[in-house]
């Protein structure tokens, strides 16, 4: 147990937090060490987690706590001539959201080194990580030299956290899971940056998700969170940006690991969904322009797509797959759309109801069957499976007829049940006409600058 040292004691920082009082860096570098190595009890932990989430933090108490968690573990290293090219993104989670799969091999065709590091889906939204398994023998365990081999090789790599990042995180965040603590601007913010600056980055894109599928319900929340974002990112020396962007319906057609993963090789030849190309042409735009491998970020949305396609974006994803442990033979067939994914034993189509031109589609409660079905965890340990998912055989702004099918369910068994169907069918919204939004509604940057919109 550890209460005091000569000059700091947990208790008195707890109370000082519970009082409103700001803590001193010192305080802070003392309270994440002892959560790091253990000596503090995490009763005292969960007390400090409440009082933060209560009385919230200053912006240099924020500063410190990340900067703090950032050095609780090991920090990679990159060789002096990537300097400025090393750039990564992230998302809040969406439904369907499987841009990460695409952006990295573009960005890395572009001349860029991403070192993303992910992590596996928990509750409705999925993981990237969950959705490279889905390919037979891909490896997301790389320590810090292979990772660094794999970006001289290749340019791109997607793996996960390992115990040596970000230690401080992992306890924290395990604690805040039973603790009601998780929603806290000051320690989402602390959490998702700490564990991007050990990636030792030059550019960093957040991509903050509002609407009915995603964490915030309204932009505003979504926005608070942006400029919170972008602030501690950029006082920690990573240029970041915010896109703020709807997740009202789900992204792409396709929801559920080996679905997705094959969308994503779709978009890499430059025939994906318009939704789906527009984020990611968007997103890596800002970041080309940020390193300054595009002199804006139109001219980076155009370098992006030409990557898609020329298919330079699709060798980087094959030649990243074989890095990561899938053969060969794999995955060339793969990327050239043969069949190696194993698909779900059955298919069912459901028919649309009414006539009309498609307004929405909820991302929520296909995301919730989806999950039923067995695509997602509702504890780390679960074991998911790849093959079930949802495929959209209609979008939004198409013209739909009474008796169309309009989505396509892979299930195993019989495991869809009449209230799934119903509750997709709901899903459904048909109307006389639908307006077109684009999908980036602001992109923020350092000091709360507003970037123009994405020109897709
Ligand atoms: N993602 C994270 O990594 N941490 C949070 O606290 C919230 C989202």
């Amino acid at each position: 147990m550890c209460t005091s040292q000569p000059h700091i004691n947990i208790p008195e920082m707890i109370r000082k937090k519970r009082d409103k009082q700001a803590l001193t860096k010192e305080e802070i570098h003392y309270f994440v060490k002892g959560v790091t190595e253990g000596s503090i009890q995490d009763s005292q932990i969960g007390a400090m987690l409440m009082a933060i989430r209560l009385q919230g933090m200053t912006q240099e108490e924020a500063v410190n706590l990340t900067q703090e968690m950032k050095v609780s573990g090991a920090i990679l290293q990159w060789p002096k001539e990537w300097s400025g090219l090393v750039v990564d993104k992230h998302s809040t989670g969406g439904v369907g959201d499987k841009v990460s799969l695409i952006l990295a091999p573009a960005l890395a065709a572009c001349g860029c080194k991403v070192p993303m590091i992910s992590g596996r889906g928990l509750g409705h939204t999925g993981g990237t990580l969950d959705k490279l398994e889905s390919i037979p023998g891909f490896n997301i365990k790389k320590n810090p030299e292979e990772m660094k081999t794999i970006l001289s090789e290749v340019g791109c790599c997607i793996v996960g956290q390992t115990a040596e990042l970000v230690p401080a995180d992992k306890k924290l965040y395990a604690i805040r899971d039973v603790t009601s603590t998780v929603d806290s601007l000051p320690l989402i913010a602390a959490s998702i940056i700490s564990k991007k600056a050990v990636e030792s980055l030059h550019g960093l894109i957040l991509d903050v998700k509002y609407g009915q599928g995603a964490l915030f319900k309204e932009i505003n929340g979504a926005r608070e969170l942006a400029h919170y974002l972008v602030d501690i990112g950029n006082r920690l020396g990573i240029q970041t940006l915010a896109a703020l962007s709807r997740m009202d319906n789900p992204i792409g057609r396709c929801i559920g690991n080996s679905l997705e993963v094959l969308e994503s090789i779709e978009c890499l030849k430059g025939n994906g969904p318009k939704d789906l190309e527009e984020l990611v042409t968007c997103l890596g735009g800002h970041l080309l322009h940020l390193c300054g491998k595009a002199e804006s970020a139109e001219g980076g949305e155009k370098a992006i797509k030409d990557v898609l396609k020329n298919h330079s974006a699709l060798d980087k994803f094959q030649a990243m797959l074989v890095a990561q442990g899938v053969t060969a033979g794999l995955a060339k067939d793969l990327c050239q759309g043969k069949e190696v994914l194993k698909r779900a034993e059955k298919q069912e189509e459901l028919k649309a109801e009414a006539e009309g031109v498609v307004q929405a589609i909820h991302s929520l409660p296909l995301a919730k069957v989806v999950h039923e079905l067995g695509a997602g965890r509702n504890h780390p340990e679960e074991s998911i499976n790849w093959s079930v998912g949802i495929e959209l055989l209609k979008t939004v702004g198409n013209k739909i007829n009474k008796g169309d099918s309009w989505i396509r369910v892979h299930f195993e068994d019989n495991s869809l049940s009449e209230g799934q169907k119903i509750s997709l069918q709901k899903s459904l919204v048909v109307g006389e006409k639908v307006e077109d939004v684009p999908l980036v509604t602001e992109v923020i940057g350092a000091q709360g600058q507003k970037k123009h919109k994405c020109a897709v």
